[in-house]
C-alpha cells in the first residue's frame, strides 16, 4: 500500500488487513486516537472514520 494512501481502517477488507499487516502494526502501536464509531484505534485521525483523541 503507498504510504500516503490514507484508508481509514474502518473501511479496510479482511484481505486488505491480510495483505498490510506490516503497515497496519505501525497504525496501531502506541495509538494516540479512538474510533468512536468502530473502536478501533491508531497513531493518527486520518486511519480512523470517526476519531477520538485518547486520553
Ligand atoms: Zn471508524
Amino acid at each position: 500500500m503507498a504510504k500516503d494512501k490514507a484508508k481509514p481502517l474502518c473501511k479496510w477488507k479482511k484481505k486488505e488487513i491480510a495483505e498490510n499487516l506490516g503497515d497496519l502494526a505501525e497504525i496501531v502501536r502506541a495509538p494516540k486516537y479512538i474510533c468512536q464509531k468502530c473502536t478501533r484505534v491508531a497513531h493518527k485521525k486520518k486511519w480512523l472514520c470517526n476519531p477520538e483523541k485518547l486520553m
